[in-house]
């Protein structure tokens, strides 16, 4: 049984249009993080929500979410292959459909999905991005994770190809379970035990709650759109007493007492981009061409290069050490 249900999304103080776009349509909740040139990132976003609302099913479970999240990709590909306009766009995607006691989730992008539960709060999704597939791989710590440049790089995105691979599970939910699924411009922002402090004391205000999540993230620095859906597994007099969800519908907007830049004050922000997994071995750094275009330069021999350098280097102080100890 749904209980309270609450969102919120705002454009952060660093870009001009917010390409974040949700979904509370009890059983269904989701949140789309989209990216792409010019407008193309809410083109793709929305175009993956819609299909989300529009498209039935007979399945159910994970493989209800599974058919919702082809046909999102199908529509976002499609559209992506036939307008130049859109060409190259894609969207994080994180979904999730209450069926009596249990929570299906679909995923795929570097959105999340967390659960509260007794005052301790867990990540329920894996990041598909590139600081990820370098912390599995030892290659990064934690620190270095929250600063790495490339945060935005991610390995599996919405809509770039005909088929998308999606990660799903299922949660065996319990009374008083609180689910959030939230943009990177919440979790790049603010720390996970700033965000469950911030729940656990607005516990009894969901929709206040997730406006002093938007008001956190905006405060240390607000660099991306920020985007939180919530909803609590209760019973029905903590649903009529608590958030309804006509109330939640209108989209909140919590920077009202933030300050938000102007266009002319908007500074570039390093962009989202996909590059798969199996690519991140060999091209470790990505950069985005004037036009859109993705450039990609080739570590590997830049690193042959630079030690053969330092082997000639290594091999001349050698010569001249042997010369001065005659
Ligand atoms: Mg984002």
């Amino acid at each position: 049984m749904i209980g309270r249900v609450a969102a919120v999304t705002d454009p952060g103080r660093r870009r001009r249009r917010n390409e974040d776009s949700y979904v509370i349509e009890p059983p269904l909740f989701a949140i789309a993080d989209g990216m792409g040139g010019a407008q193309a990132g809410e083109v793709a976003s929305r175009l993956a929500t819609v299909a989300l609302k529009e498209s039935g099913t007979e399945a159910s479970g994970e493989e209800r979410i599974i058919d919702l999240i082809q046909e999102a990709n199908r529509r976002v590909y499609d559209r992506s292959s036939t307008d130049p306009n859109t060409s190259g766009m894609g969207t994080t995607i994180t979904v999730a459909v209450v069926e009596d006691e249990r929570v299906a989730f679909g995923h795929v992008g570097d959105s999340r999905a967390y659960l509260i539960r007794e005052a301790t709060m867990e990540q329920l999704t894996e990041d598909h991005s590139l600081v990820n597939e370098l912390l599995k791989t030892g290659r990064l710590s934690r620190e270095e994770a929250e600063t790495h440049p490339q945060r935005s790089v991610i390995t599996r995105a919405l809509g770039t190809d005909p088929d998308v691979d999606v990660d799903t599970f299922t949660i065996a939910a319990r009374e008083g379970d609180l689910f959030l699924l939230c943009s990177d411009g919440l979790t790049d922002m603010v720390s996970e035990d700033s965000i469950l402090s911030v729940v656990e004391r607005n516990r009894d205000d969901i929709s206040g709650a997730l406006r002093a999540l938007v008001r956190a993230a905006n405060k240390a620095g607000g660099e991306d759109n920020i985007t939180v859906v919530a909803f609590e597994i209760g019973d029905e007099a903590l649903a009529r007493d608590g958030d309804t969800l006509e109330q939640a519908r209108p989209a909140v907007t919590a920077s009202d007492d933030e300050v938000t830049l102007t266009e002319a004050d908007a500074v570039p922000t390093v962009d989202t981009m996909v590059v798969p997994a199996e690519e991140i071995q060999t091209e470790l750094l990505v950069e985005e061409g004037e036009n859109g275009a993705i450039r990609r330069r080739h570590l590997r021999r830049r690193i042959v290069a630079w030690l053969v350098v330092l082997l000639l280097l290594a091999a001349a102080a050698l010569v001249l050490y042997l010369r001065f100890l005659r």
